[in-house]
């Protein structure tokens, strides 16, 4: 993609009215625009970060073999009357009435919503399990939205549901879930740790949370290094340096930690709320045991900034990254300069590399360079008067200090591996 192209001009400096640094750097580098706190929009490079953190979700997810649907986030109210969470969720969700009177809100999720469907399709015990998920907007009246993209106020949340016969059932079915979760992490360039949690406001069972250590972080949770035991604090009160508990040798750490996922048993909650009944092979009517499971699609998006930068800007981590190269022509707008720069970038593009092409005009090396910086894509080629007089490209990881000199042909032959 020509970057002449698209919508994008880095800004000068850092937004004033944001305190996270991962709303700092998008912003600044223009893969977002904030419209209001908590609430931003996703430009071209910011866009193609989230629809990759979606791919792999979406791989993962199907790998478990649920399959994908889509809830609307306009739900009447009497939807979540049952289950006791539209007075339960009432400071968190937005509730109002439209111009007829009825009373609305907006879905910060959708245990109910995916119950009352169920309920309408399963009959017996032949019928389960069942797992769908679905990748959709979810809104939350957050009162504080200082942490960029991690807490927005309308975001996009993978959320998953499981339905089962038994709790036996459900217990292999959410041990693959964190298996799964894991691998999404990992594609991420996340470390995830694995807490058990109390249930908050979805549930009393047995519930757990994927944590990523940063200093942005909100939570706090205690880990051991040596074997990944992780607990939260709130749970756990731990005295500090204590020995870990599951391997004894690894000493305990308080760390700042973000939440990008959760998963929860849920029992037969929203299945009695919503007369979500299966018959058993002995013809006795029985609840249908749920579990749900979400990530957060901007969240996960705005850890990767906060664990992966520098003062420079971004580093994005190869597979979320919204192209793996940059390619900048630099020097004087010469004739021969620019056709060896669009015969390299040709070159990639053939190659099925996906390329930013920094075309700009009338822009100095220096100014590219920051540019290239703080957008933070893994590769960075430039190609320039020296390049072209031996017909190679000068090649610098993002994440490295020394740039190297190669043949175009090499360079696609080594990143194509
Ligand atoms: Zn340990």
């Amino acid at each position: 993609m020509r970057q002449s192209e698209i919508l994008f001009k880095t800004q000068k400096t850092y937004p004033k009215d944001e305190v996270a640094v991962n709303a700092q750097l998008l912003i600044k580098a223009n893969f977002v625009n904030k419209l209001m706190a908590g609430v931003y929009s996703f430009l071209p490079l910011g866009f193609r970060v989230r629809s990759k953190i979606i791919s792999i979700i979406r791989e993962e997810m199907n790998s478990l073999g649920a399959s994908e649907i889509l809830m609307p986030s306009l739900h009447p109210k009497s939807a979540w009357e049952k289950s006791g969470r539209w007075e339960g969720l009432s400071k968190i969700m937005y509730q109002f009435q439209d111009h007829s009177g009825r009373d609305v809100g907006l879905g910060v999720t959708h245990e109910e919503i995916v119950a009352l469907i169920a309920q309408g399709i399963i009959d017996s015990y032949a019928d389960l399990p069942k797992y769908v998920y679905q990748i959709q907007a979810k809104f939350r009246d957050e009162p504080r939205a200082k942490s960029g993209i991690l807490r927005g106020r309308e975001f996009t949340m993978k959320d998953m549901y499981s339905f089962h016969t038994d709790e036996k059932s459900l217990d292999d079915f959410y041990e693959e879930t964190k298996k799964a979760y894991q691998r999404v992490f990992e594609r991420c360039g996340l470390k995830s740790y694995i807490t058990e949690a109390s249930g908050g406001d979805f549930s009393k069972n047995y519930s757990h949370e994927f944590m990523v250590e940063t200093e942005a972080g909100e939570d706090e949770t205690y880990l051991c290094r040596l074997c990944g035991f992780a607990r939260n604090k709130e749970i756990a009160d731990f005295r500090k340096d204590e020995n870990c508990p599951k391997c004894g040798s690894g000493v305990l750490e308080k760390v700042k930690t973000v939440e990008v996922g959760n998963i929860f048993k849920l029992g037969t909650k929203y299945s009695e709320a919503a007369d979500l009944n299966f018959k058993n092979n002995e013809g006795h009517l029985k609840p249908v045991v749920m579990g749900s499971y979400g990530i957060g699609v901007e969240r996960l998006m705005g850890t990767a900034v906060e664990v992966h930068n520098d003062k420079n800007g971004i580093i994005w981590p190869e597979e979320i990254a919204p192209f793996k190269v940059h390619l900048l022509s630099v020097g004087e707008d010469k004739e021969d300069l620019q056709k060896f720069a669009e015969a390299v970038y040709n070159e990639f593009e053939k190659s099925g590399l996906e390329v930013l092409f920094d075309d700009r005009k009338k822009m100095s090396a220096g100014e590219k360079f920051y540019d290239a910086d703080l957008v933070g894509l893994p590769f960075r080629v430039v190609v320039s008067e020296k390049m072209l007089v031996q017909d190679k490209i000068e090649v610098k990881k993002r994440s490295e200090k020394e740039s190297r000199v190669l043949k175009v042909k090499d360079f696609i032959k080594e990143i194509s591996k």
